[in-house]
């Protein structure tokens, strides 16, 4: 308990989107090759996510489901230390709250999987039975259908499935390794096979982006001691997206001040055109570096050389896109 009231708790549920969200984390952290992704009417009726992963144990998935129980800190300590993508052990109880939820799961070291629910007012978890193969399905349905006020605010089936689409193009930008399927109302939207070479990696950004930012772009690759940055970064053009803007710390997608502001300055520096260049960029620093614990959905760091990180995309940035234009 000690540790959970050190993890601010938060509000992770907003919408079908942020459900997926934290399933998927969820599925990388297990250490899952392969997600499968199926939504129906937006995600307001089912969002089911099946993953490879190392599943859980039998005994472990009462605990898996209630608040605060996470399985990925096992001190305090860890907390400044974070390298997983979940650690509040929240997004599973919350989700549960809010939705049917079941949970299936088998460990390599069991022969048969085994289904969590929560039932009743009290969210008593009730065990089962069940048949899956190693790893894990969550599936969530009716989602708000006991907060009717959250329900209200959902948007329209294809609103709410352009969310999760977009929200899986991060994702599998994020992890070049990792094989996604995504289906709505059972057709599949997307497909993406594992990227190893660089040429299927472009051709990964090239299809979440567009071919017109892949083909006027410059990739980077810089280090120095503690930190890296690697990605492409879009040169001036004339038809230049306005909607390519994709940046992760450490494998986290981010929507971050400190480095919106080292990218538009270096690419007004570099081209005198005051604009948000596109990007797709990661920049991989010690877990020790950043304080990933600011904001509920983790979408926000803290760099603990906040100025030092700043010069350092600044500087790679500007090299790559004067390199790039002259
Ligand atoms: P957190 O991710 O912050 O630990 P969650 O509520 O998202 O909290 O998940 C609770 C716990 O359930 C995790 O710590 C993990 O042990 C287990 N878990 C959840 N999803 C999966 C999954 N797909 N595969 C294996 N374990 C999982
Ligand atoms: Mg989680």
């Amino acid at each position: 308990p000690r540790l959970a009231n050190q993890i601010a708790a938060g509000e992770v549920v907003e919408r079908p989107s942020s459900v997926v969200k934290e399933l998927i984390e969820n599925s990388i952290d297990a250490g899952a090759t392969r997600i499968d992704i199926d939504i129906e009417k937006g995600g307001a009726k089912l969002i089911r996510i099946r993953d490879n992963g190392s599943g859980v144990e039998k005994d472990q998935l009462g605990l898996a489901l209630s608040r605060h129980a996470t399985s990925k800190l096992a001190t305090l300590d860890d907390l400044e230390a974070i390298d997983s993508l979940g650690f509040r052990g929240e997004a599973l109880a919350s989700i549960s709250s809010v939705s049917r939820l079941t949970f299936t799961s088998r460990t390599k070291a069991q022969t048969e999987a085994w289904q969590a629910y929560a039932e009743g007012r009290d969210m008593q978890v009730k065990i089962k039975p069940a048949a899956h193969p190693i790893g894990t399905t969550v599936e969530v349905v009716d989602l708000f259908f006991n907060t009717p006020a959250r329900r209200k605010f959902l948007r329209t089936d294809k609103t709410e499935f352009n969310h999760i689409d977009e929200l899986v193009k991060r994702i599998a930008l994020s992890r070049f390794d990792l094989q996604v399927t995504l289906k709505h109302n059972g057709k599949v939207i997307r497909s993406y096979r594992p990227a190893s070479t660089v040429e299927q990696q472009e051709r990964r950004v090239a299809s979440i982006t567009s071919t017109n930012f892949m083909a006027n772009c410059m990739a980077l690759d810089c280090e120095h001691s503690d930190i890296k940055l690697w990605g492409w970064i879009g040169l001036p053009h004339d038809n230049a997206p306005m909607d390519v803007q994709y940046s992760y710390v450490n494998g986290r997608m981010m929507r971050d001040k400190l480095i919106n502001h080292a990218l538009r300055q270096a690419y007004e520096e570099a081209t005198g055109i005051a604009a948000q260049p596109a990007y797709v960029l990661f920049i991989e620093v010690s877990v020790r570096e950043v304080d990933v614990n600011v904001h509920p959905a983790k979408h926000e760091v803290r760099f603990h050389q906040a100025r030092l990180v700043h010069d350092f995309i600044f500087q790679g940035v500007f090299k790559a896109i004067t390199e790039g234009i002259s």
